[in-house]
Formats: C-alpha cells, sequence, structure tokens
C-alpha cells in the first residue's frame, strides 16, 4: 500500500507549506489511486454538486444566503468545477489550485457564509465519494490509496480557503471597529461636552443630596449614573483600553467605594466633609483624564478625506454589508452612485492643479448637500465619488442621480481668480438586487458609469447585468 503520512504543514499553514503537504499527497497516491480519482470527476461531478447543493438547502443560514438566482445559477456549475478540479488535481495545479480556494475563501467571508457551513459540505461530499470510490474500487490498496489522496486534497483546499477566511474577517472586524471609532469621533465635540455635563450633574446631585438629608439611600453610584454607563459601555470600546480608560474605572469604583462605606455610615461631619472632598477630588482627576482621551480621539486619522471631507473608501465595505443586511430585513433595496468627473485631465492641465483641488471639493460640497442626512459619500478615487443612497427604489436612485448630475453641469466652480469652471461628471447607478455578495452591486454601478462615459458623458446609466463589465476596473481594488 501506498499510503504514508503527509508531513506536517507548518504551524502558520501559508500558502507554501500547504502547496507542500498538497504535492506530497497527490505523488503518495499513485497512478491507479488518481486515475479512479479522475474516473469520478468525469462520471459523478453533477451529480456530487447537485447533492451538496440539497443538502445545504436544508440550512436556514446557507438558503438565506443562496436564495438569490444568480447564486443559485451559479454555484452548482461552479460546485462541479471545484469538486472536478480538486479530483483531478496533479502536482503542476497545486499552486494555482491553493489560489482558487484563497478567493473562494474571500467570497465566503464578503457574503458571510459561516465555516461551519462549508466543512458540513465537504463532509457530505467526502462522504459521497468514500461511497463511490467503494463501488469502484472496492477494498483493495487502490481504493484505500484513492480515499487518503482524496481526503487529503479535501482538507488542504478546506483548509486554504479557512485561512482567507479568516484573515479577510480580521480585516473587515478591524475597518467596521474603526468606523464604529469614527462615527464617535464625528461627534465628538458634542459627546465631550455631553459627557462633562452629566458628570457634572451627577457631583451635583450628590451635593444636593449630601446637603438635604444625609441620607443616601436612593443616591445613584457614579457606575450606575449615565456617563458611568456611557463610559462601561461605549467610551472603553470607542476609546481602546488604555492606561486612561483603567484608571477611570479605577477611580469611578473608588468614589462609589467611598460614598457607600463611608459617606452612608459616617456621622462625624468633619470626616464627612473630608471624605466628601477626596470624591470630589476623584471625579475630578476623571474629568481631566477624560479630557485626554477625548483629545487623542479628535488627533487620530479621523476616517475622512483631508480634500473633501467626504467618507474614506475604507469604509465602503463596512457601510455596503451592513446595508444589505438592513435591506434583507426590511425587504427593502439600496442604490449605490459611481461618479466620475468628465475630462478632470484637461482642468488640471488647463488651470493647475490647485483649479483641480478646488473643483473637487465643490462637487463634494454639491454631492454632501443635494443628497439626505442618511446616506453615505466617500470619495472613491482621486476625481471619482461614490454616493449609496440608503432605502431607495431604482426610480428614486435615478431621480436623485439625475439631479446631481444636472446640478453640477449647471454650477460652475469659481477659481481662485474669479473665473468660472464649467464641469460635469458621469454617474453609473446601480441598486442593490439581493445578491449578498457587495462588489457585485459596485461592479454594476462600474460598468454603468462606463457607459455613461462611452455614451457621451454628463449623463447617468442605470446598471444591469446586460452590461458589459468595465474594462480594466475592478470595483473595490484593495488599498
Ligand atoms: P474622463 O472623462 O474619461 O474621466 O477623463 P479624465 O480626464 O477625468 O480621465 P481620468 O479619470 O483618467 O483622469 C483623472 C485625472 O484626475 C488624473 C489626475 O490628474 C486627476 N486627479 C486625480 N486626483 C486628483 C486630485 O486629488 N487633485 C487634482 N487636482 N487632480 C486629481
Ligand atoms: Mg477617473
Ligand atoms: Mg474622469
Amino acid at each position: 500500500m501506498n499510503i504514508a503520512p503527509s508531513p506536517n504543514p507548518s504551524s502558520d499553514t501559508d500558502s507554501s507549506a500547504l502547496a507542500d503537504a498538497w504535492k506530497y499527497s497527490l505523488e503518495a497516491a499513485g497512478p491507479a489511486a488518481s486515475s479512479v480519482l479522475a474516473g469520478l470527476a468525469e462520471g459523478h461531478a453533477a451529480e456530487l454538486a447537485a447533492h451538496f447543493y440539497k443538502i445545504m438547502m436544508n440550512d436556514a443560514r446557507a438558503s438565506r444566503s443562496m436564495s438569490h438566482d444568480q447564486v443559485r445559477v451559479r454555484l452548482q456549475p461552479a460546485m462541479q468545477r471545484w469538486v472536478r478540479d480538486l479530483l483531478r488535481a496533479s502536482t503542476a495545479d497545486v499552486e494555482q489550485l491553493i489560489a482558487n480556494q484563497r478567493v473562494i475563501g474571500d467570497v465566503h467571508a464578503r457574503v458571510g457564509i459561516p465555516v461551519d457551513l462549508v466543512t458540513r459540505g465537504t463532509r457530505v461530499l467526502k462522504q459521497r465519494l468514500f461511497q463511490l470510490i467503494g463501488e469502484h474500487a472496492g477494498h483493495s490498496e487502490t481504493a484505500h490509496a484513492a480515499i487518503a489522496s482524496l481526503t487529503a486534497s479535501f482538507d488542504i483546499a478546506l483548509e486554504g480557503m479557512t485561512l482567507a477566511y479568516s484573515n479577510a474577517r480580521e480585516r473587515s472586524s478591524r475597518t467596521d471597529a474603526a468606523y464604529r471609532l469614527f462615527s464617535l469621533v464625528q461627534n465628538v465635540s458634542t459627546e465631550r461636552e455631553r459627557q462633562r455635563a452629566l458628570l457634572l450633574d451627577w457631583e451635583n446631585t450628590l451635593l444636593y443630596a449630601l446637603a438635604a438629608q444625609g441620607d443616601m439611600g436612593g443616591f445613584q453610584t457614579l457606575a450606575r449614573s449615565e456617563f458611568g454607563l456611557w463610559f462601561n459601555h461605549k467610551g472603553i470600546p470607542s476609546f481602546g483600553e488604555s492606561s486612561e480608560t483603567r484608571q477611570i474605572s479605577a477611580l469611578i469604583n473608588e468614589v462609589d467605594q467611598l460614598l457607600q462605606h463611608t459617606l452612608q455610615q459616617e456621622s462625624d461631619p468633619a470626616v464627612r466633609t473630608a471624605r466628601l472632598q477626596d470624591v470630589r477630588s476623584k471625579v475630578s482627576q476623571v474629568r481631566s483624564l477624560l479630557g485626554m482621551l477625548f483629545e487623542r480621539i479628535g488627533e487620530l486619522d479621523a476616517g475622512c478625506d483631508a480634500l473633501t471631507n467626504l467618507l474614506n473608501r475604507r469604509f465602503l465595505p463596512t457601510v455596503l454589508r451592513r446595508e444589505i443586511e438592513l435591506a434583507e430585513k426590511s425587504s427593502g433595496s439600496f442604490g449605490v452612485l459611481l461618479l466620475d468627473l468628465d475630462h478632470f485631465k484637461a482642468i488640471n492641465d488647463t488651470h493647475g492643479h490647485e483649479a483641480g483641488d478646488r473643483a473637487l471639493q465643490h462637487v463634494a460640497g454639491i454631492l454632501s448637500q443635494f443628497t439626505r442626512g442618511s446616506d453615505y459619500v466617500f470619495r472613491y478615487g482621486g476625481e471619482e465619488f461614490v454616493v449609496v443612497l440608503v432605502a431607495v427604489e431604482a426610480r428614486q436612485a435615478m431621480v436623485i442621480a439625475d439631479g446631481l448630475c444636472r446640478r453640477m453641469a449647471e454650477t460652475p466652480v469659481v477659481l481662485a481668480d474669479g473665473q468660472l469652471l464649467e464641469i460635469s461628471a458621469s454617474i453609473g447607478v446601480a441598486l442593490y438586487d439581493g445578491h449578498p455578495d457587495y462588489e457585485r452591486v459596485m461592479a454594476r454601478a462600474d460598468a454603468a458609469m462606463y457607459q455613461a462615459k462611452k455614451q457621451g458623458r454628463n449623463r447617468v446609466v442605470l446598471g444591469s447585468d446586460a452590461l458589459p463589465a468595465a474594462p480594466g476596473r475592478n470595483a473595490l481594488r484593495r488599498d
């Protein structure tokens, strides 16, 4: 029998370690086992894909993300290809196969397909394949070698997929966290004043309670006060754990201890006054630490584009993922406008880069002013912008896009020397169509924008799957 234990892939399971393990197991399988597997690939890939799909659709989580027609139309053939590729794998294909698994893992992460569903799917496929090997090769050595090779191929593929999946999830949760922080930063001055006022309120209420009757029975501890709750639930996660947040937590705790043990039980007025001084000095330390935290957060890269003050494109996936979730929950929709300024190079060439920058700020102003507060406006690239219109249907999205396009053409940029500069934009519009992968809606908006350019610029085109993909562009290029 030709089944040798495969070498252990290194603990960081990078692609080259996976590739080595895969090649090793393919070589160990031998030609007879490889030919059994190749035979199954020819004869049974379609049946296996159908079987996989049937099992998956029994799970509510899978049927939610696979219910869309496009997914259904694509999934089964893609699944057939995947099974066929794995069963026919040769050592020369391994690098490409691993790269493919990583792409699949990325897609799963974007769409939110849980890992346990994927492992269940491969388990079901393996079981069916074991049966088929039994039918074709009985209990021979070849059958054992085929089973060993098949198991290794599936497991390594899954490992590659999971690696990409968890990296992508980690990246997106970091941006999600940055976005949450950014949301807080947007209101940083309001929040700072609000929390200062709440802390002061609490202190005043304490003084009144002490002055009035000295009975602290119904008094709210600092930890349970509105400020304390905010700090614990929102402040710490927003600021991030640091020595300042830990000091504030400790001070809050000490203040509450003082109140409970000393002020409530101590009847000597002199001692009470001294303890009260302690409380006040600790509250004042909380105030100044809080000031430092707010100051630091204000200095962070706020997530806005420096020139236009629009949202930074790195938050686009976070926003789109959330909009897809909301649209799914409410059976609603949302729209994406991708806007590219026309002949912008010529503006720079004729009037200088500074005039170009001014035009970009002017456009950002129009986009912010003529969209709703609930919409999101991003600077997507140099002279490209993306607007996410929440809770709209195609007709409304087109009305808004037409309005923006007209306004841009009708409102010239006033240059530093008073000269007026006409500008226009080409806008591609795409509506969320139920596909769980946000890159799809972006790709349709992109293709529509490209059509608008081709049709003569200064216009709006609604995207559909019928449009050819925009050449040479990727919808969400990674930064
Ligand atoms: P088209 O109508 O086909 O879009 O023509 P275009 O000239 O706008 O073509 P393209 O989109 O390829 O060119 C974009 C130009 O925008 C290139 C660059 O000079 C300019 N640009 C990009 N970022 C900035 C920026 O931050 N400031 C300024 N002033 N110009 C920029
Ligand atoms: Mg451009
Ligand atoms: Mg342009």
